[in-house]
């Protein structure tokens, strides 16, 4: 440890929001799986690894979520799923809100066969996204709920913070995507993915990684020719009985970027 000039209750603090150190574990092998996960060097007296270890959490989940390609709605009405709203987020209108939630299930829509529209009956609403005080500004942005099993036609919630300063420093859009990445089925993802654990202001669409692990679930969307690159869905069922797992998704700072 003393080639790190980070002072070790600050290092175990760190890790362990993240989720790479536990009490009982080494402390360096912590610190070294930390830096191989993430590609950084440690022969600068931890300067990188301090500085990738203290940028904000993406969501309240620890960075490591594991790759689960468990969740999914039944591909035989994925691309035609419903959402609904109630409530109104600060700042922004209501038709904006809308239209925001549009473009971001529309973001995914693009790239597999997945896809939401809205309605106004609550019989038929598939994602209901609510808003409402979560906490104090820049902590915790909305959760989302996963769907349950790999066959799932329930009805799934999601939160946004009504307490944001929405569009004045955390990007709607971005948040909206992000959320309904978990509310179709994924997880968290390596960095430089949507689904990375970090809130990016520079990432604002699903990038490679993201698409990768949608088209596992759904593969391409319907209307377009498959390709035969693209991996098929996995057809084993899952039984649908597993719990909903809820997302906390955290911002801690108004425009965090990741510093490489
Ligand atoms: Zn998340």
């Amino acid at each position: 440890m003393s080639k790190l000039a980070i002072p070790k209750f600050v290092l175990i603090y760190l890790l362990k929001r993240t989720g790479f150190w536990q009490k009982g574990k080494d402390l360096m092998e912590a610190v070294e799986e930390y830096a191989s996960y993430y590609d950084l060097p440690l022969g600068d007296g931890g300067l990188a690894l301090e500085r990738h270890l203290s940028l904000p959490r993406f969501c309240g989940h620890e960075d490591k979520m594991e790759a689960r390609a468990t969740s999914r709605w039944n591909p035989a009405i994925a691309d035609k799923l419903k959402w609904g709203y109630t409530g109104s987020l600060p700042g922004i209108s209501d038709m904006d809100f809308k239209q925001f939630i549009q473009e971001a299930c529309d973001e995914w829509s693009k790239h597999f066969a997945w896809g939401a529209t809205y309605t106004n009956d609550s019989s038929k609403v598939n994602i209901i996204i609510t808003v409402g005080p979560i906490d104090n500004q820049g902590g915790t942005l909305g959760w989302s709920e996963l769907p349950a099993g790999m066959s799932f036609e329930g009805k799934i919630k999601q939160k946004y913070d009504s307490a944001e300063r929405w569009n004045k420093g955390i990007r709607l859009l971005s948040v909206l995507e992000h959320e309904l990445g978990h509310a179709l089925g994924l997880s968290h993802l390596e960095e430089g993915a949507l689904m990375q654990p970090f809130y990016s202001e520079s990432i604002q669409s699903p990038q490679p990684p993201d698409i990768r692990e949608g088209l596992k679930l759904y593969g391409p969307p319907k209307n377009k020719p498959k390709d035969e690159d693209q991996p098929t869905p996995d057809p084993k069922p899952i039984p649908a009985d597993m719990q909903s797992v809820i997302i906390e998704f955290k911002g801690y700072g108004l425009t965090a970027k990741i510093v490489k």
